[in-house]
């Protein structure tokens, strides 16, 4: 097997287009790659600068696929304008995941409850790639899956360049949660983010996403739909919890945890990370 470590992003993309020595795929922390099939030339994107940034331009927050979770987990930004995926993580995996991990092999490996993929799911990203060296196209992130573990970003012929997200403003506020068997390096039996905006100390904009629930993240739309004009109070985060235990559509697993079991801990994630959002919304003034 061939290692290139790209120099630039046109580099790592002609690099790709080269099939003359045999398939080649885009590697990040290779914390999902190295347990999977390997190709014959691996295009090591991590240390393009331009993917490790984190920038607030023309009203968006922009955040490179090959930011490590670390990084995310340590930008005063994220924090302040994406909470629920600075959250994110923080609570994934190690520290040596989280070290060398990405943001962007986190969504193009396509695990239905990737955490920090769920909180850009909920955060409303979008994502920026590139086919050829100049030449990008932007994807809503809902898009980006084709199916269990299947990625519509093509690793072999493309690369996912960065995440545009909408940042909090005033009266909105993001959360992310995640519950796991055990404290420490852990995959979650289930996850929540949640996006809010208030208006006059009740919910004008709701986005609640959940995992796992089928394929991708799953966004509860009727619990949102439900949760429009509420206050913020106890009641409603009940009502947000018993409203999303009866939408998702929960697989059970005979190794981790039933249906039943996973519905009624996904109902509580979503009232409590709703809860969380809404406290932010109400402090960022
Ligand atoms: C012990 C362990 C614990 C873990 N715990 C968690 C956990 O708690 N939560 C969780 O969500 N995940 C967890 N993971 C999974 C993994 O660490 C994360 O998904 C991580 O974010 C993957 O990023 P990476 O940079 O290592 O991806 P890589 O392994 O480098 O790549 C993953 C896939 O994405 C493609 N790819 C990577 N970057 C790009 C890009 N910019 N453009 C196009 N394609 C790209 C690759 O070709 C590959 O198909 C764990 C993994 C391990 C081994």
């Amino acid at each position: 097997m061939k290692y290139i470590i790209a120099k630039s992003l046109d580099g790592a993309l002609a690099a790709l287009q080269d099939t003359g020595t045999g398939r080649a795929r885009v590697v990040a922390g290779a914390t999902d790659l190295f347990l999977q099939e390997q190709p014959d030339r691996l295009i090591d994107i991590s240390r393009l600068p331009e993917l490790q940034e984190v920038t607030l331009e023309k009203g968006l927050l922009r955040v490179g696929a090959a930011v490590t979770h670390n990084a995310a987990s340590a930008s005063g930004l994220i924090w302040e304008k994406a909470a629920a995926l600075a959250e994110a993580s923080t609570l994934l995996g190690s520290p040596q995941i989280r070290n060398i991990g990405t943001l962007g092999g986190n969504v193009a490996n396509a695990a239905p409850a990737a955490d920090a993929a769920v909180a850009l799911a909920a955060l409303g990203a979008e994502a920026v790639l590139f086919d050829s060296p100049g030449r990008f196209y932007v994807k809503p992130f809902a898009g980006l899956y084709a199916g269990y573990n299947c990625s519509r970003v093509d690793s072999c012929r493309e690369i996912l360049a960065w995440f545009l997200i909408r940042p909090a403003g005033p009266g909105q506020g993001s959360a992310f949660l995640r519950f796991t068997a055990r404290g420490a390096l852990s995959l979650p039996l289930a996850n929540a983010a949640a996006r809010v905006t208030l208006e006059k100390g009740r919910l004008k904009e709701v986005s609640l996403v959940v995992a796992p629930a089928g394929p991708a993240p799953s966004r509860l739309k009727k619990t949102e739909a439900l949760l429009l004009g509420s206050n913020l109070s106890g009641k409603t985060w009940s009502m947000a919890e018993e409203s999303a235990s009866a939408e998702v559509a929960v697989r059970g697993s005979a190794l981790r945890c039933s249906v039943e079991y996973r519905r009624r801990l996904i109902g509580i994630l979503a009232g409590r990370v709703l809860s969380l959002a809404a406290q932010r919304a109400q402090r960022n003034r």
